[in-house]
């Protein structure tokens, strides 16, 4: 499956370049008059490795030049922090200079700003029969799927299919991905500094003075933001069945999503600030791999096994050690989600 590939140099200036490069030559399905929405992670609160939204401001000018209508979007999340609902997630979205003076265009939350704007799919794998997602998806002419790929603490990596999925996840659909996760804590590293109890959205973490944390596991939604957040790496996951679940319910999100819009989307991975955990983290992650620039292509899957490709796969096995991320190509080809 075709790859189409645009160096930089890894400066800031080179990665634009390169953006507008792999701009020109890319295929596309929009008309003059579509709106057409830019999918994209603006980052969390705090987090300091999101993409700077001059990517996207370039995206923008493209499409403008299409005579396309393009707005930016990205869903509201499950845990507590700068993304749970559409006034605080546009809100950190301002803080990271995506604003619609400066993009020149709206930003939307896709699933409505409470929430609730979502709608069911059909999908007809192994864990899900339907899933929910923001009711945009099916409103919007057009899609310009544009994903950071960089390292996760539950997949290994995160790129276009876990943009696809978890990026047009309703919080309820986003939760069922999440089920099976679970924090057990590592009592020897624990500072009993009360992080992981400030950000559980659930309350299913809980401190009493001079003890170690508590997690009431009928409580907890997985939403792994303990484990994320947890100044010592005292946390890790429980999995509560196979921890390649996690990655399966992802991709059969995304082929569910896909299958509605490929049609009417471009792909575009940004191989750039690539860090070990995603951009819904908060505080600075390691970055990992050498800037490399931006790749295009027909299929989710192919793109991101590109980009692994361009890591190597033991940059991403040292990030997550005794993780078998794997299982998102291999569940996809399953499935038959490959194009
Ligand atoms: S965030 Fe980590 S170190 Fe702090 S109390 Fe929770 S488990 Fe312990
Ligand atoms: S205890 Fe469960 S619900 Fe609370 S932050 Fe951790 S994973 Fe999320």
């Amino acid at each position: 499956m075709e790859i189409q590939f645009s160096e930089t140099d890894g400066t800031q200036t080179g990665s634009v370049a390169a953006l507008e490069a792999l701009l020109k030559k890319v295929r596309h399905p929009f008309a003059p008059g579509d709106a057409v929405g830019i999918k994209l992670h603006w980052g969390e609160r705090g987090n300091e490795s999101f993409l700077e939204p001059v990517y996207a401001r370039t995206i923008v000018s493209w499409l403008a030049s299409l005579e396309a209508r393009p707005f930016v979007f990205d869903t509201t999340v499950l845990y507590s922090g700068g993304r749970r609902l559409g006034k605080d997630s546009l809100e950190t979205a301002a803080r990271h200079g995506y604003t619609a003076e400066y993009l020149g265009c709206p930003l939307v939350i896709a699933d409505g700003m409470d929430g609730r704007d979502v709608i069911d799919i059909p999908a007809g794998y192994k864990h899900f029969a339907t899933v929910q997602v923001a009711s945009l998806l099916q409103s919007t002419p057009g899609f310009f799927i544009f994903s950071h790929f960089k390292g996760h603490l539950a997949s290994g990596y995160g790129g276009a299919v876990k943009n696809l999925s978890m990026g047009f996840a309703s919080r309820a659909q986003k939760q069922r991905m999440h089920a099976d996760v679970r924090p057990t804590l590592k009592p020897g590293k624990c500072t009993r500094c009360g992080v992981c109890v400030q950000v559980c959205p659930s309350k299913a973490a809980a401190m009493t003075p001079g003890e170690p944390p508590r997690y009431d596991l009928k409580r907890c939604i997985g939403c792994a933001q303990c484990i994320a957040a947890c100044p010592e790496t005292a946390l890790k996951i429980q999995w509560n069945a196979s921890p390649e679940m996690f990655q399966e319910k992802l991709v059969e999100t995304a082929a569910a999503v896909w299958s509605q819009i490929r049609h009417r989307s471009v792909l575009v991975n940004a191989l750039i600030k690539v860090s070990a955990e995603c951009d819904c983290l908060p505080g600075k992650a390691k970055i990992i791999a050498p800037d490399f620039g931006f790749l295009a292509g027909a299929s989710p899957l192919a793109l991101d096994e590109a980009c692994v490709r361009f890591l190597g796969a033991d940059t991403i096995t040292a990030a997550h050690p005794g993780l078998a991320w794997q299982r998102q190509s291999t569940y996809a080809r399953e499935i038959g989600f490959i194009t």
